[in-house]
């Protein structure tokens, strides 16, 4: 049994008007953490369940965090998120609201990884937030569930973090005899990671990253991310923090979900379409989700661009 939900796939009127093309939407804000992290990481931690692992230890504040949270609870089993200081009280409260026990330590999201790799016993699992084979074979459920639709997609359009999102929809599309249909991976200006790695045909870090897209602010995509970017048709594409917040509140006014600046990033390409993208008629839009910005934030953070 999957820890995670099959979710809606809906065609949207509002979007497909303001696009002019036909766009579907992937619900994986829908799922009971939020986001789209629940696929891959319930998928891992149930492995390192039938492994014998018996606690799993996280150090995201994000929705990985939260999905590890959630997992661990279905599972029954203890689990541990070590967050920095930084880390939002909100977010803090959905992990303890999902029985895991949170620990604050550091200033930066380094100093908590590192003591949470230093509480690692025999029997605890690590739970990576995107660099896991583990957890790309579970995001690639979500290319299943469109097929068994009948729904073939002519484009893709996902955002882009650490890479595990676009790595696992790559998965799916491989493993779904449409390895040929482009991906439309999106960033924002502040961390556009992929962007930079494809521009020297070759894995970069980054300096450092700032984007109020917090979920993508990953230095440097994982290896597999990048190697899929080589390999078949993926366009990358930058938006900025305004046009990502700007999507997330036409987006609640549109669909009435509320979804986090990082899922925004992916709906600004859809609202606001490149020519490259409207080569392509139907476009499976990824409604990755996310649940750390209220709508507050997401009004105070569009006030300040
Ligand atoms: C994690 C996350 C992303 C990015 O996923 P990666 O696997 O890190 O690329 C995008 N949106 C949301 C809401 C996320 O939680």
């Amino acid at each position: 049994m999957s820890l995670h939900i099959e979710t809606p796939l809906v065609a949207s009127r509002p979007l497909s008007l303001a696009s002019g093309l036909d766009i579907w939407l992937k619900l994986d804000a829908l799922q009971p953490s939020g986001s789209f992290k629940l696929r891959g990481i319930g998928a891992a931690c149930e492995a390192y369940a039938r492994q014998g692992k018996r606690r799993f230890v996280s150090s995201s504040g994000g929705n990985a965090g939260i999905a590890v949270a959630v997992a661990g609870r279905i599972l029954g089993l203890p689990v541990t998120v070590v967050v920095p200081e930084t880390t939002t009280e909100r977010a803090k409260q959905l992990i303890r609201q999902e029985q895991a026990e949170v620990i604050v330590h550091g200033k930066a999201w380094h100093e908590a990884n590192a003591l949470a790799l230093s509480l690692m016993g025999e029997d605890d699992a690590y739970i990576h937030p995107f660099d896991d084979p583990l957890l790309w074979q579970g995001h690639a459920t979500m290319i299943d569930e469109v097929a068994a639709t009948g729904f073939k997609p002519d484009a893709v359009v996902v955002a882009v973090g650490g890479g595990g999102l676009l790595s696992g929809v790559c998965e799916g599309l491989a493993r779904n005899g449409w390895g040929q249909v482009p991906v439309f991976a999106v960033e924002t200006a502040g961390a556009a990671s992929l962007a930079a790695s494809m521009a020297k045909k070759q894995l970069v870090a980054l300096d450092g990253v700032n984007t109020v897209a917090t979920s993508l602010a990953a230095k440097q995509v994982c290896q597999r991310a990048f190697e899929w970017s080589q390999q078949r048709p993926v366009y990358s594409h930058v938006v900025s923090d305004q046009a990502a917040l700007d999507a997330c509140e036409q987006f609640l006014l549109d669909q009435r979900i509320l979804v986090e600046p990082a899922c925004g990033a992916a709906l600004a390409l859809a609202y606001a379409p490149t020519a490259e993208l409207k080569r392509h008629q139907k476009v499976l839009v990824i409604v990755c989700g996310g649940v750390t910005a209220t709508l507050d934030q997401i009004r105070q953070w569009r006030a300040a661009c």
